[in-house]
């Protein structure tokens, strides 16, 4: 169903918010004959790696199909953390305690990362420490974070603490969850700027990023690569792959998508987004105090918070697993939202848009080389610091200049049989996690 008129403001736009401010600008370089490095996709990923190899002193070109910046990194809610949503005890029991624990460092190590290159680069994007809310669908859910707070405050160096139900309201005006659990080790910012400054910064550096250039295969000869481009071919000493969601082919599958390989084990999901209309005076304070970036624990989840000028609601969810639009799915994120925030009933929205996170079948992102090609994705959904994160390492072993061994490198990579890059299991997987996730909420 799509979003009914009566909450369509005046001049909503199927289109990104954030791009108001910070649209992937056009460039107009052309596609190279050569480089000593070649980086298909410009994301947070393909950027970061750009900024370090530059700042090691490789030559580096970022191709991007599209604009660079364009992907999930202009799109997503601009939530900052670290961690993975996985259970250590998981993670010991397939790749052993040590790596396990490894894992969990690296993965929490991505957040003073991003702080510290949003600071050494001045990349203004509007980033405050605001800290995350996790309200709990469940008493159980609750249970389970109380259980974990100790680790993830040990983990990050920064606190948390839990919020029970009955003063909720001093993290969240609703009274919708069970409690949950404050974390200081997060942030927020403005993903499209955060987009638009890394790539300045790579620029900066002496980095050449190029649009409008989709790879549809990549080579090897001699002791390098020939890239095929919808602009003809190039050669490159070393490709760094970094399309995370949207690595499969223009036409679906694998097929005449950059790296079929990494197609192949990448599940692309759709999640999508709304902003409200500019709210009275005082209602943002009052619905997000402190301003926290707030995910709640569903396995269909709910993130949301406030947009950086501190005027309207930011709401973002897998409204389907269907290929909806965004206007469709507009209609349920503004359900889900009044679920929560009952007094938003007859707010309107202004944008709505979507993008594509990449999950893979171990829930684990990854680095790593395939015919010797590199590459870096898998950021289930979570990957402002961690996709920035994982190129930046990527672009360390590339270069040869990695002090240790990434927790996240050369980690068995998982597919499973026929799987072409096509998530056709979706609509049935996510039905059933939406599913269990009423049933939790009935034995409440
Ligand atoms: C709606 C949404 C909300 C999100 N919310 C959050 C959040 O609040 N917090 C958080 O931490 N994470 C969030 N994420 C996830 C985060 O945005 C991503 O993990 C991150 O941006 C991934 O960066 P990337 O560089 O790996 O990929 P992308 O930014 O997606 O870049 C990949 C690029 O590759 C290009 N490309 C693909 N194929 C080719 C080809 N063949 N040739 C050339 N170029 C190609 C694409 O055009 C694209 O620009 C969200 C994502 C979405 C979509």
């Amino acid at each position: 169903m799509t979003l009914p008129s009566s909450l369509r403001a005046p001049g909503f736009v199927a289109r990104p918010y954030w791009w108001d401010a910070a649209e992937p600008p056009k460039r107009d370089s052309g596609l190279p004959a050569r480089a000593a490095v070649a980086i298909v996709g410009g994301g947070y990923a393909g950027l970061s790696a750009a900024l370090t190899l530059r700042r090691l002193g490789h030559e580096v070109v970022v191709l991007d199909a599209e604009r660079i910046g364009w992907g999930a990194s202009s799109r997503n809610g601009g939530a900052v953390s670290g961690g993975l949503k996985l259970a250590k005890t998981d993670l010991a029991r397939k790749h052993g305690a040590a790596r396990a624990d490894a894992i969990m460092a690296t993965a929490a190590a991505s957040f003073p990362f991003i702080e510290e290159l949003l600071a050494r680069e001045a990349i203004d994007c509007d980033y405050i420490r605001c800290g995350r809310f996790s309200p709990a669908w469940t008493p159980a859910h609750y249970d389970g974070m109380a259980a974990r707070a100790a680790r993830l405050a040990e983990l990050t160096g920064l606190p948390t603490r839990m919020v029970p139900r009955e003063r909720q309201r001093e993290a969240l005006g609703s009274d919708h969850y069970h409690g949950g659990m404050i974390a200081d080790g997060a942030g927020s910012l403005h993903p499209g700027k955060y987009a638009r400054g890394l790539a300045e910064a790579a620029e900066r550096a002496g980095a050449t990023l190029v649009d409008g250039v989709r790879v549809s295969g990549i080579r090897q000869e001699g002791s390098g690569f020939r890239i095929a481009t919808n602009q003809g071919e190039m050669a490159a000493d070393a490709v760094l792959v970094a399309t995370n969601g949207y690595t499969r082919g223009p036409g679906g599958g694998s097929a005449g998508g950059a790296m079929p390989w990494l197609a192949k084990r990448l599940i692309p999901i759709a999640s999508y987004i709304i902003a409200t209309e500019p709210l009275a005076p005082g209602v943002i304070d009052r619905l997000f105090p402190n301003r926290r970036v707030i995910g709640d624990s569903r396995r269909v989840l709910n993130y949301f918070r406030a947009s950086p000028d501190g005027t309207r609601v930011v709401w973002g969810g897998r409204a389907s697993f269907r290929d909806a639009t965004a206007e469709q799915a507009a209609s349920a994120l503004h359900r889900a939202m009044t679920d929560v925030f009952p007094e938003l009933r007859d707010t309107r929205v202004t944008h709505a848009w979507t993008g594509n996170v990449a999950f893979t079948f171990d829930f684990l992102p990854h680095i790593g080389v395939q015919d010797g090609v590199h590459y870096a994705a898998g950021c289930q959904g979570s990957g402002v610091a961690m996709a920035s994160w994982l190129g930046h390492n990527a672009a360390l072993k590339l270069a040869g200049a990695a002090n240790e061994q990434f927790a996240l490198d050369s980690l068995h990579f998982p597919t499973v049989p026929t799987y072409d890059g096509t998530p056709w299991f979706l609509p049935l997987v996510g039905g059933w996690y939406r599913l269990r996730d009423r049933i939790d909420r009935m034995r409440a």
